[in-house]
């Protein structure tokens, strides 16, 4: 975690609106920024008011804060699916022109090329276990500086995804009470118990409890 102190933000203020959200600077949020920003210049979007652009997020890192700040892809509006692979990959869906963009980070990306030297010595540092907390949040700072600087062809691979299958737009669906605990639920997450009663999940969870 990065203090705002130390980063400065002059002539990047889409950035700092990402910061102000996610609560800090750090690299996942960065990787974020730079795939949302990449994505918006070559596909020609603006931040989505609706579902008209669509994001598949590999994780569930401090990357999709900016997207959801960037591209307009929220868990709210449904435009956000999360595939949790642990990788670090995005799809980029847009629905006006049918085309989507896949990224996926480069296996040959190490940090620290934009700043070598003072890289290098906090790296050795820390694999040697002598880095003290304040080195090691200089190293994440560099980290995320790097990520700023470096070319995004060297952070990220981008393919066009041919014939792309558009996600579906999110569900509208009425609530009907559970027949466990009566509360009014989406109708489509009520699950059928062996004795034929619809419930809510948090009641089917607990009816396979012992
Ligand atoms: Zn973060
Ligand atoms: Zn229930």
């Amino acid at each position: 975690m990065i203090t705002d102190a130390e980063m400065d933000y002059t002539g990047n203020e889409t950035l700092k609106t990402c910061v102000d959200f996610h609560g800090h600077l750090c690299p996942g949020l960065v990787y974020g920024y730079r795939v949302a920003m990449e994505a918006m210049a070559r596909l020609g979007l603006a931040r989505a008011e609706d579902e008209e652009t669509v994001l598949i997020s590999e994780n569930d890192s401090c990357a999709v804060d900016a997207f959801q700040v960037l591209l307009g892809t929220t868990l709210g509006k449904g435009n956000l699916i999360l595939r949790d692979y642990g990788k670090n990959a995005y799809t980029v869906f847009d629905r006006n022109t049918g085309r989507a963009l896949r990224f996926i980070r480069r296996k040959s990306y190490v940090y620290g090329g934009t700043v070598p030297e003072e890289y290098a010595v906090l790296e050795e540092k820390m694999n040697g276990g002598t880095a003290t907390p304040e080195e090691l949040k200089r190293q994440k700072y560099l980290k995320a500086l790097d990520l700023l600087q470096s070319p995004f062809g060297d952070l990220y691979d981008t393919e066009e995804v041919a014939g792309p299958d558009m996600p579906p737009y999110a569900p509208l669906a009425p609530s009907l009470p559970c027949d466990c605990c009566g509360e009014m639920t989406m109708a489509t997450r009520l699950v059928t118990s062996i004795d034929g009663k619809r419930c809510c999940r948090a009641c089917a969870g607990k009816e396979t409890k012992p």
